[in-house]
């Protein structure tokens, strides 16, 4: 379970970039534990070249792999989900309602 997780947030080029730590990988395993949902990591790691291709910013916290972007099964959990850690989360989140992606990052406390 953890494994596939983990591989999960390789960077999505194909060079294997993902430095990940586990205890973050942790943290979204919890959510879905407390959820009883599946979660789906749409971008985690990126290399700088993979970020640059897909128009990442340039100080994207994606490429310091402490950063996902995901979704979840049931879709309809993601507003829940969305809620608490609005309210909670200590670093970086912002939900993307109009394309069903939470970013979550451990950055300092931000949200746009
Ligand atoms: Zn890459
Ligand atoms: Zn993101």
């Amino acid at each position: 379970m953890i494994e596939k997780k983990v591989n999960s947030f390789a960077c999505q080029c194909g060079c294997g970039f993902n430095n990940t730590s586990l205890d973050f990988i942790d943290i979204i395993l919890g959510i879905e534990k407390k959820y009883a949902c599946c979660i789906i990591v749409t971008s985690g790691c990126r290399c700088r070249q993979h970020n640059k291709d897909i128009g990442g910013k340039d100080d994207s916290r994606h490429t310091y792999c402490d950063t996902c972007d995901f979704t979840t099964v049931p879709i309809a959990m993601l507003k829940i989900i969305s809620k608490d850690l609005d309210e909670n989360w200590e670093g970086g989140f912002h939900y993307y309602p109009e394309k069903n992606i939470i970013h979550l990052d451990r950055g300092d406390k931000r949200r746009w």
